[in-house]
């Protein structure tokens, strides 16, 4: 039998429910996770499936938060041996935008990303933009 690792209560109360992780203005939920939760004072313990995915959605929030994204433009830009201004005119963007998506001062339309992943995987296709 578990004890609950905060005040030592020895009833655990497994539970499936949903959390949602918040961080720096962005959310989201996780569904169906499994954890023990104490009867007396509400902590809970995860299960390790569900503790797994609660790191790996955290990590990924701050990811995002901090903006890696920018981090992932500018290198795959310096792949294509491309200026931040000709990328632009490429993506039909203003030519401080790519400055200011690789700062993470500005966050870079989900398509533009998208496609900017897909060059990634496909460098031939930038002549065909
Ligand atoms: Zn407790």
């Amino acid at each position: 039998m578990m004890t609950c690792p905060v005040c030592g209560h020895s009833e655990m109360v497994d539970k499936v429910l949903d959390e949602t992780l918040a961080y720096g203005g962005q959310s989201l939920t996780l569904h169906a996770m499994r954890g023990a939760f104490c009867s007396r004072c509400g902590e809970g313990v995860w299960d390790e499936e569900s503790y797994r995915r609660y790191t790996e959605a955290q990590e990924g929030l701050i990811r995002t938060v901090k903006g890696d994204v920018g981090a992932d433009i500018r290198r795959i830009r310096k792949k294509l041996n491309l200026s931040q201004a000709e990328l632009a005119s490429l993506f039909g963007v203003g030519k401080m935008a790519f400055s200011r998506y690789e700062r993470g001062e500005s966050r870079p339309p989900v398509p533009l990303v998208k496609l900017l992943k897909l060059i990634d995987r496909h460098p031939n296709l930038l002549s065909e933009m």
